[in-house]
């Protein structure tokens, strides 16, 4: 975690990873800084309040000749990955999970409804 901001819109929650990154592909360090895009995700709201999680991801380029792999975006620990390669078997569920607010109250609205069948 980066930083939190309290705006008018609500809780800015600034995340960003340091360090370099492995190709998600050949597990090389070998990798060459390409570029930084911002993403945002939104939370559900917390104590009344909007949440925003701003991620500050980088995309590296490998640098294995060998590798298939061109470009790649960097994982967050704890910041969910749509869009990025990741094992089919990983269910949106964990993902979820691992955010900071309202991970717990979106799995109960996504998927708890089936408890008093
Ligand atoms: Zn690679």
């Amino acid at each position: 975690m980066d930083g939190v901001d309290q705006t008018e819109k609500g809780i800015v929650l600034q995340v960003r990873s340091k360090g370099t990154p492995r190709c998600p592909a050949c597990s090389g360090s070998d990798v060459a800084y390409h570029s930084t895009y911002l993403r945002h995700l939104r939370d559900l709201p917390w104590q009344g309040q909007r949440v925003e999680i701003q991620v500050k991801t980088r995309r590296f380029r490998c640098r294995n000749r060998q590798c298939r792999r061109q470009i790649f975006a960097e994982r967050l620990p704890g910041v969910a990955t749509q869009g990025g390669a990741r094992n089919r078997s990983a269910d949106a569920k964990s993902e979820v999970s691992r955010l900071p607010f309202g991970g717990a109250a979106g799995i109960a609205s996504a998927g708890a409804t089936g408890d008093e069948s």
